[in-house]
């Protein structure tokens, strides 16, 4: 029965995407698994993206979806957001990168301190993963020490170590005080810790628990590095300045890159001087696109239209778009919980929102591949794992749109919750 039904969605999945599975056919040729970036892959195979207009995307077949991934909170405002395609197109003619300074190094550089009080000076990579790395680097040559504090679920980007556990990593639960304490000795070169857990299913910090943290870190002389790589679009001046912390080291990237590739290390001046070739910093960091042109100025149009304005009504509106994907739930009859840390959210298949990171992957890989296929659809583009995010172009209308969507995608779930766990996965 359960087979059925999923087998049933599938088969709808695939006539409304010929094109796709075509092209999929020729993408596992040339590349493994028919993609560069594990998170864009899903079953039975990823409709093909051909435009993004606003709020919207296109796939080849030419179904037309809501956006409400943005790719995974880095759009914030949406695709083709003028500000940022003018910006773009008026360097193009003269210079997309010199291995110099440039002034729009500078008009991004100077909006980041700024903006944000724990950034004294920043240094620009080209991804978050880049820019956790640089942190590390910091971190470990700050302090002399090298072992490094992760939580579990917590995500800083493809680094070998963070994602392996490295002999000198230490992970612990986010939202455990008390363990997290224990692991934090004097070997500790730095604690690293998300606002919220990000990927690790949108799990909101207990009140304090950051705080604590960060004051277990300082007591024996670790840096606490703050990764607002994805919490910077919720809060104007960051989360950090909201919830009065003092992080040695600031990660950063998505937003402030405009919709291009963009990371950044942001710290007091004799933490990141490290890296200064004048004050004789012992850290050497280069990459060949780092602050390159087109981003920078990409970034700037990004965060000036990202006002305060602009994120309180982000935020007013997921908060209301949370409690419409609840309720749509209750309509249906079907047990989902929303989590929520200003414009992003993550729909859970549970009776009440996670807590922890491991509550919220306890749910069956299926059920949460199905609500991601029902929802594709019902002509919305969320993440496979559940998680959606706002963009400023997502207007009133659109997101009645989209809580109707998730009540017609719950309403095709439920055949397939009541029926009991399927065995199988979904495939081609
Ligand atoms: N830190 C956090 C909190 C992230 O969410 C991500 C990316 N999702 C990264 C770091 C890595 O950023 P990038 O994908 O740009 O390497």
């Amino acid at each position: 029965m359960t087979v059925d039904l999923a087998a049933t969605a599938v088969e709808e999945y695939r006539a409304r995407t010929p094109v796709s599975r075509g092209y999929f056919d020729q993408f596992c040729r040339h590349l493994p698994g028919g993609e560069t970036r594990s998170v864009s892959h899903y079953e039975p195979y990823p409709v093909m993206l051909a435009e993004g207009h606003g709020a919207l995307v296109r796939d080849m077949d030419g179904n037309e979806y809501i956006d409400v991934l943005n790719n995974y909170t880095s759009l914030v405002h949406g695709h083709g957001f003028e500000p940022i395609t003018e910006a773009v197109k008026a360097v193009l003619p003269t210079g997309t990168v010199f291995p110099a300074p440039t002034e729009a190094l500078l008009e991004l550089a100077s909006m980041l301190t700024g903006r944000y009080p724990a950034v004294g000076r920043v240094r620009f990579t080209n991804s978050g993963t880049e820019a956790s790395l640089l942190a590390t680097r910091i971190a470990r040559a700050a302090t002399g020490r090298h072992h490094i504090v992760i939580f579990s679920g917590g995500y800083h980007g493809s680094i070998p170590e963070f994602l392996d556990g490295g002999a000198q990593v230490v992970t612990v639960p986010y939202n455990d005080f008390d363990l997290a304490h224990k692991a934090i000795d004097s070997s500790v070169a730095a604690v690293f810790a998300e606002p919220f857990l990000g990927s690790g299913g949108v799990i909101p910090a207990t009140p304090g628990f950051l705080r604590a943290i960060e004051d277990s870190a300082h007591s024996v002389g670790s840096l606490f590095v703050l990764d607002e790589v994805q919490s910077l679009r919720n809060s104007l001046q960051g989360t950090h300045a909201e919830l009065g912390l003092e992080p040695d080291l600031l990660v950063m990237g998505k937003v402030i890159g405009g919709g291009l590739a963009i990371g950044a290390v942001g710290g007091e001046a004799s933490l990141m001087d490290l890296t200064s070739a004048r004050a004789g910093g012992t850290l050497s960091h280069s990459g060949t696109f780092n602050g390159n042109v087109v981003t920078m100025r990409a970034g700037a149009a990004s965060l000036r239209a990202l006002d305060e304005l602009a994120i309180s009504q982000l935020n007013r509106r997921a908060a209301s778009l949370s409690e419409a994907i609840g309720a749509a739930a209750g309509r249906v009859g079907i047990s989902a919980s929303v989590t929520r840390a200003g414009s992003i959210m993550q729909v859970h298949l549970t009776d009440r929102p996670p807590v922890t990171h491991e509550a919220a992957s306890a749910v069956p890989p299926d059920w949460v591949s199905q609500l991601h296929l029902a929802l594709l659809l019902e002509g919305v583009y969320a993440a496979p794992r559940g998680m959606l995010n706002l963009s400023t172009v997502l207007d009133d209308d659109l997101l009645t749109e989209v809580a109707a969507a998730y009540e017609r995608a719950f309403a095709r779930l439920l055949p397939f919750l009541e029926a009991g766990r399927s065995g199988d996965t979904i495939s081609r």
